[in-house]
């Protein structure tokens, strides 16, 4: 008999542990497995708000799919659509081109995108933070903002700079905030004249009055104090209402003027999960406790894009889009693969919340594991012990422990990596060749400067 064919769409939590699991359990005359993903590597996203804060480098918290995956097939690009009738895929690669791949099993896990709302501005001005790209993007933003207000010195100018806006207070926009607020004020002591360090102010918005809900009152409210304590101003019962390049209004009516609006308010399915012609339940694909989308032969969805039932919860709810959840249904989705393929029972996923853990930068952090409260070092113990064992190689987990070490030793250097200072990605770009002024140019650039009220804004 010809091999099975196993098409996994979506390289993060859910599709790679899923590959991991089965190709180290399914021979290749029994099945050939293709992992279709626009990624070269598993990106651990709860360590993204460190990227930004610089204490990991990009790379250590991305496992190249090369030395994770033996023997399944990568191709690299964007599943596009899906026919299950004629049971084919269809993949963008990024070369641009589309090809079709047959399958036998289809699984599903092309995870969140970041929601975003009709607010007006919020798509041109507002910073994700989703993807590694996006994450030190926002960091050499931020960095940025601190190095042109410490020369400039106009006031007003330098106050809307220093003044940073998360708008959504789950872990993303909480850690990101607690994080990147801290290596602002590290630096603005380190090098800015005293009165302007005292400008440096990060605003959490969250449009209830808890911050991580799932964090539950006790652990929530020692949350909003440590944040307290940072200097971190919450506004609760808000969201954004506009953003442009020089501020944010907020559904309160009280409008901050920045330059850096992140947006953390949420995540929704894939966008793929609406082309299938399956049910969805608030756009995640309506499955079975045992994965299979009703309607659709040898067709499986899991992670943040499908609606698996919370068996352990038992509350008829759907499991949290988690990372923990998405490994879990990873592995459980292969055992069912291989069951299917052997003509045994699959089973129902079910699995009891372990717990969460919450890093707020340095020695503030909070964890529940199995249900006990802790706070400070033990929870910060707690939360590296278990990111370390959640990242998937050897080689990752040192580069992360060694990345920890040498910034709990050495600190930050607050060094921009030069991303978003440059209006283009061709050579004469990034050498800025085209920047230069004739002395005619030179003449008039320099009595407009000289003008009453003129600003000489010429850097972002
Ligand atoms: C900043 C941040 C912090 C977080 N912190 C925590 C935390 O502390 N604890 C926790 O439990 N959870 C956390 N989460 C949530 C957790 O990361 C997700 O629940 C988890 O990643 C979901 O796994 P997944 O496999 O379903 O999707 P993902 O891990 O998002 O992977 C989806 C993959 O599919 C690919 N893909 C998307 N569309 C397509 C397509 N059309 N074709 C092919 N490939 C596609 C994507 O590129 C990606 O590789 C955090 C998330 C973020 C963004």
């Amino acid at each position: 008999m010809a091999p099975a064919k196993i098409v996994i769409v979506g390289g993060g939590f859910a599709g790679v542990e899923c590959a991991r699991y089965l190709e180290r359990r399914v021979g290749p005359e029994e099945a050939e497995i293709q992992l279709v993903t626009p990624d070269a590597g598993l990106l651990y996203l709860p360590l993204l708000p460190q990227v930004a804060s610089g204490a990991l480098n990009p790379r250590s918290v991305s496992v190249p799919l090369r030395r994770v995956l033996r023997r399944t097939e990568v191709i690299p690009g964007m599943a596009v659509g899906v026919d299950p009738e004629t049971r084919q895929v269809i993949v963008r690669r990024h070369s641009g081109e589309e090809c079709a791949y047959g399958f036998d099993q289809l699984v599903l896990s092309p995870g969140s995108i970041t929601r975003i709302q009709d607010v007006p501005g919020l798509h041109e001005h507002g910073f994700g933070m989703k993807t590694l790209s996006e994450a030190m993007y926002l960091r050499d933003h931020v960095l940025r903002q601190l190095d042109v207000a410490a020369v400039r010195g106009e006031e007003d100018i330098d106050r809307e700079r220093l003044n940073f806006v998360t708008i959504g207070a789950g872990y993303a926009g909480t850690e990101t905030t607690a994080v990147l607020n801290k290596v602002c004020q590290a630096a603005a002591r380190r090098y800015f004249p005293q009165a302007e360090s005292t400008m440096v102010r990060w605003h959490l918005v969250t449009h209830g009055d808890r911050i991580m809900p799932e964090l539950g009152e006790r652990l929530g409210a020692d949350a909003k104090k440590i944040l307290a304590q940072q200097g971190i101003e919450l506004v609760s019962g808000a969201s954004a209402q506009e953003v442009t390049a020089r501020g944010v209004t907020l559904t309160d009516g009280r409008h901050i003027p920045t330059r850096t609006v992140l947006w953390t308010a949420g995540v929704a399915p894939s966008p793929l999960a609406g082309h299938l012609g399956a049910d969805t339940d608030h756009g995640r694909i309506v499955v079975n406790p045992d994965f299979s989308v009703p309607g659709l032969r040898g067709v499986w969805a899991l992670g943040d894009a499908a609606a698996v039932p919370d068996l352990a919860a038992g509350d008829g709810k759907t499991c949290p889009p988690t990372a923990q959840h998405a490994m879990r249904q990873g592995k459980h989705m292969a055992k069912n693969l291989l069951a299917t393929l052997r003509g045994g029972p699959v089973k129902p996923y079910r699995h009891p919340d372990l717990g969460l853990v919450v890093d707020l930068g340095g020695k503030d952090a909070l964890a529940r594991p199995l249900k006990i409260g802790l706070q400070g070092l033990p929870a910060q113990f707690v939360t590296r012990g278990y990111h370390l064992g959640a990242l998937r190689t050897v080689v990752a987990r040192s580069r992360v422990a060694f990345d920890w070490a040498v910034h709990g030793l050495s600190g930050d250097d607050f060094l921009r990596i030069g991303y978003g200072d440059y209006p283009t990605h061709t050579i004469g770009g990034f050498e800025q060749t085209g920047c230069y002024l004739s002395p005619e140019e030179v003449e008039l650039r320099l009595k407009k400067l000289c003008e009453p009220g003129s600003h000489g804004n010429w850097l972002a």
